[in-house]
């Protein structure tokens, strides 16, 4: 199978995870397209919401207000008394840290992978090879923390040729798929924009996806596609987070439009220049009222009323 990832996770073709779908042996687009299908038909049958709000992924197209919702989700369930641990994923995003409060960045889990080390002692890999992983086994050098926050990055891609996002994507799936979560303790992901995590599979073990759609076609189109690729993956709380919204008709539209793509919203945040202000200085967001739009969201969603 060389470098192929199983997306079901087996090993090799008739190991005990292979449904069969033909992906590994795929030679034309068609076969492709076949195993895909099949894939998504297999995962959607067998998902099951175990009502359960440990592992969300905050998605949407680039420029939405991603990082500004996860910071201010992270912020709100901090709010609520979990520990909330952050992975930052987007290797294009650069200031995520920055709306934490935090100074500087934390060493990124991409030097695991680090073969150009001069000078210094090799990297501890041995915590993520284990078949299970606590937010406490993770090194203190990859994290920084703030009162019942979190923040790990997996790593920014910096210099031409420095590679592709893959190692970033492997890392992510890796640890994401081993981490051990607690009672009263919460992932979030910051995912890059658009869908290409999708395809790689990351979300795998996730179990809610926010998608984060601001008023504009291609916005609402992207949460279409997102939504189709999440519910295929077998996740079975997909929602949709209105941002940016200026009126209550906008609103109302938007909620249409992402109705007719089969996409649930879960709630709104109004236009907040305050939100805009501290996205551009790239400063913490504070208390705003886009963070008690953001608090009655997490009600819905912990609540399952969403
Ligand atoms: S047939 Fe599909 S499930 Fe089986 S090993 Fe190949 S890619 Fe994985």
């Amino acid at each position: 199978m060389g470098l192929f990832h199983c997306p079901m996770g087996a090993a090799f073709y008739d190991d005990d995870d292979c449904i069969d779908c033909g992906m590994c042996s795929a030679t034309t687009q068609e076969e492709m397209v076949a195993a895909s299908k099949k894939i998504r038909a297999y995962l959607r049958s067998h998902t099951v919401d175990k009502g359960v709000i440990q592992k969300i992924a905050v998605s949407g197209k680039g420029g939405v207000g991603k990082s500004s919702v996860v910071t201010l989700v992270a912020n709100a369930l901090v709010g609520k008394g979990y520990r909330v641990l952050v992975l930052d994923t987007d290797e294009s995003n650069p200031g995520l840290y920055r709306m934490f409060g935090f100074n500087a960045e934390p060493k990124p889990l991409l030097t695991l992978l680090s073969r150009f080390s001069p000078g210094e002692a090799e990297a501890n890999t041995e915590w993520i090879t284990r078949d299970e992983i606590a937010i406490e086994d993770i090194p203190a050098e990859y994290i920084l923390s703030r009162d019942g926050l979190k923040f790990l990055a997996v790593g920014k891609i910096e210099d031409p040729f420095q590679g592709c996002a893959c190692s970033i994507a492997d890392i992510t799936r890796e640890l994401m798929g081993k981490l051990v979560i607690g009672e009263n303790e919460v992932v979030l992901v910051d995912l890059e924009a658009g869908i290409e995590s999708f395809g790689r599979g990351i979300e795998r073990s996730v179990d809610t996806v926010l998608m984060v759609v601001e008023p504009s076609f291609e916005s609402i189109s992207l949460a279409g596609k997102i939504g189709y690729m999440a519910e295929g993956m077998g996740i079975s709380r997909v929602r949709a987070v209105l941002n940016k919204v200026p009126s209550e008709k906008v609103r109302q539209r938007m909620v249409e439009e992402l109705d007719q793509k089969g996409v649930q919203s879960i709630g709104t945040i109004y236009y907040d220049p305050e939100l805009s202000e501290a996205g551009f200085e790239g400063t913490a967001l504070g208390n705003s009222r886009a963070l008690e739009d953001v608090k009655g969201i997490i009600e819905s969603l912990l609540n399952g009323t969403g």
